[in-house]
């Protein structure tokens, strides 16, 4: 466990996907920022997690409706799920990329386009963006911080981090695959820029990303490397097989390439697909 400043609460939501050998578990962060003037919430976690994320800020011993900003790093379903309830609870602001906004307003549309297992179980509705976010604009939290937004695509087209400045404390989102875990992102150049964009930044304290406990001190870089070689070892699978088995179906190829890199045959999954098909226009 490390030790981050006191006015970041990151809220671990566990939940699961239907899959065809049963629900497999998973979780999402989405964070609190509690400072003395303003509550800012970066994500909404799945349908549903508006109980647990304003318990904590009973907890704090604040109220939900002091939730003036509701940021979300992109629009995927794990992200956005609770984004209406607590909307309708709070009567915050909500803010997003422009490239994300069409899949915050119009889930059914999302649903179509990008059909994640469970959709509708993750996604309470759309909800409106009423501010547009893009990369250098800056998030006030009051006292002299605020949340530099930094467009990381990749992962989807309209993914940002967020820096919290002056501290250098930084909030990525998805922008940073993990290893061993299922790669899950539209487009692995773009993905690849990110990360090396988020590595040349110097002095960054403490990374909170959506798909793993804080980081402090190296562990930060670390972590930002080893989702750059995850990326980088994907794409290894992708050519070997591909080269392998000229003219290979998509999903057998991707079969094959979650074999290689190691996960088990039920990460061959609609998401994953996705991830490999987008490999396969790079090569
Ligand atoms: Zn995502």
């Amino acid at each position: 466990m490390i030790t981050y400043p006191g006015c970041i609460h990151p809220i671990r939501i566990p939940f699961t996907v239907p899959s065809p050998s049963g629900p497999v578990p998973r979780f999402v962060f989405s964070f609190l920022i509690a400072t003395k003037e303003s509550l800012v919430l970066i994500d909404a976690g799945v349908h549903g997690s508006e109980q647990r994320i304003f318990g904590e800020v009973r907890d704090l011993g604040r109220k939900p409706e002091e939730i003036g900003f509701l940021v979300l790093t992109h629009s995927h379903p794990d992200h956005i799920g609770g984004a209406m309830a607590i909307q309708e609870a709070t009567g915050c602001s909500i803010a997003a990329h422009p490239a994300e906004r069409k899949w915050i307003e119009d889930t059914q549309c999302q649903e179509r386009e990008r059909p994640v297992p469970g959709f509708r179980d993750l996604v309470g509705g759309p909800v409106r963006v009423s501010r547009l976010i893009g990369d250098g604009d800056s998030i006030t939290l009051g006292a002299g911080r605020a949340l530099q937004v930094i467009h990381t695509p990749g992962h989807s087209s309209g993914s940002i981090s967020l820096l919290m400045r002056p501290e250098m404390i930084l909030f990525s989102g998805d922008a940073i695959p993990v290893p061993g875990d299922l790669p899950i992102y539209d487009d692995p150049d773009a993905s690849i820029e990110s990360l090396e964009r988020l590595m040349n930044i110097e002095h960054i304290t403490y990374l909170f990303s959506s798909w793993a406990e804080p980081k402090g001190g190296e562990e930060v870089y670390f972590t930002m490397d080893d989702g750059h070689a995850w990326v980088k070892e994907v794409s290894r699978a992708v050519s070997l097989i591909t080269v392998a088995h000229p003219g290979i179906g998509l999903d057998h190829l991707t079969r094959l390439v979650v074999k290689e890199i190691g996960l088990p045959a039920e990460a061959a999954n609609p998401m994953v697909i996705r991830t490999i098909k987008a490999h396969t226009r790079k090569s």
